[in-house]
């Protein structure tokens, strides 16, 4: 087992961490003071010079132009990046636009390749993934109310969804809708790919999070669909298929996610170490000579290591068996990288006292954006469950 980067991904690393460094990690009080919007510009210069160094969208596949990494490499990528709360956008590795690419690659006809996926490679349109929905069970998706009917050469849309993620600003989304309500259950749904200027698409409101609203990238929308026609061609993969396709795009994508939360646990402890060496508490002494937050530094940087080990070595099973094999450990790092998250980020708060309380740190803005990583994905309490039952079935066969 070697969770080394790759000797091609090692001087990329390098050269990320540079850039990261020296021309995003500055924007950084730009981006907690201002709306998302305004940044737009400087943002597009820095994609450019991404662009420019080869380094765009690194981990689509290499027939879209991206470095074919494996899981691994693609993850200590995902880590370096997610050192800054910008880095997956102007590197091009954002959710949900890198998760709908690896779907339309996958399950989208040549024409749909052609108008969405070309453009959304290229990072000049972004897209958004319309599924959960506010009167229905997002952890038990297969309950969903939005319907898709046919009418002669169109499907009809009609429901209400919410947090769709970066709706705000999209070209289309990738919607699930029910297309055969007598279906098994996780045969009831269909992906359709919906234009955002279709009439019938609202995009009601961006819904504000903990006294943020956002916008553009940065929002979360509330959308409904009234009578929104859409053409048949505009299915994904064939009817029925909506939840299989929505497990490949979960399954190895969380180890994505799950390395981006690592990348921020370093960067908080980072910020909780440089803070306790140089917050004087007593003449001559810091916050770094205090046992309890000496605790906290070495608490937070086994559990990081430990997390970290768990979702490579998980990374290294998805590529060697496939992630259906791999749904314990999948479920495991999901709960585990999601709770080391909020501990680490609440102590690195907590050392920062007031200031942890303010925006001039990034503290503030991943305690209340990170808050969310045990809710999406799969609320932690789901893939507990899950994880449980398939110990406790294999215990009970002896
Ligand atoms: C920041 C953010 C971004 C998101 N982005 C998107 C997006 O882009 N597109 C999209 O479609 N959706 C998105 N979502 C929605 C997300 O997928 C759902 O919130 C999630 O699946 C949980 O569904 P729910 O909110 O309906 O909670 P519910 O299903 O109502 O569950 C509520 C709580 O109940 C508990 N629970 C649920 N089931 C069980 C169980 N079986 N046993 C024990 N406890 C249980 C859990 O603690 C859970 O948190 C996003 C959500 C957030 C917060």
């Amino acid at each position: 087992m070697d969770f080394e980067p790759s000797p091609r991904l090692r001087d990329l690393l390098a050269t990320i961490d540079e850039l990261v460094s020296a021309e995003l990690v500055p924007l950084e009080p730009d981006f907690l003071s201002r709306p998302f919007t305004e940044l737009l510009p400087v943002l597009e210069e820095k994609r450019a010079m991404v662009r420019e160094l080869g380094l765009w969208a690194p981990g689509h596949p290499e027939e879209l132009g991206g470095l074919g990494l494996d899981l691994i490499d693609l993850g200590l990528l995902s880590e370096a990046v997610g050192r800054t709360p910008i880095g997956h956008y102007v590197f091009g590795m954002h959710a949900p636009d890198a998760g709908n690419v690896e779907v339309l690659h996958r399950h989208g006809t040549e024409e749909q390749k052609e108008r969405w996926l070309r453009p959304l490679v290229e990072g000049t349109i972004r897209s958004c993934f319309s599924m959960v929905e506010p009167n229905m069970p997002g952890s038990n998706p297969v309950m969903l109310e939005t319907t898709a009917i046919h009418d002669g050469d169109d499907y009809v849309i009609n429901g209400r969804k919410w947090f769709t993620t970066a709706a705000d600003g999209a070209t289309f989304a990738i919607v699930m809708a029910v297309t055969d309500p007598d279906a098994d259950p996780h045969r009831r749904a269909s992906m359709i790919l919906v234009p955002t200027a279709t009439p019938g698409f609202e995009l009601v409101r961006n819904i504000p999070v903990m006294g943020h609203t956002g916008s553009d990238f940065f929002s979360h929308g509330e959308i409904v669909y009234e009578d929104c026609r859409v053409p048949r061609p505009h299915l994904l993969g064939a009817e029925g298929d909506g939840f299989v396709i929505a497990q490949e795009r979960l399954g190895p994508g969380r180890i994505h996610h799950c390395m981006r939360w690592l990348g921020i646990c370093g960067r908080a402890h980072d910020l909780m170490c440089e803070r306790a060496l140089s917050r004087a508490i007593a003449p001559g002494r810091t916050l770094a000579d205090q046992q309890i937050v000496q605790s906290w530094i070495a608490e937070s940087h086994a559990e990081i290591e430990a997390a970290r080990l768990l979702t490579l070595q998980t990374a290294w099973k998805i590529a060697s068996s496939g992630w259906r094999q791999c749904r314990q450990d999948i479920s495991a790092i999901k709960f585990l990288v999601a709770g080391t998250l909020q501990r680490v980020i609440d102590r690195a708060l907590q050392v920062h006292g007031a200031l942890g309380m303010t925006d001039d740190t990034l503290l503030a803005f991943y305690f209340r954006e990170e808050r969310a990583a045990r809710i999406y994905d799969g609320p932690d309490e789901v893939h507990k469950i899950s994880l449980a039952r398939r110990i406790l079935k294999e215990k009970s066969r002896g």
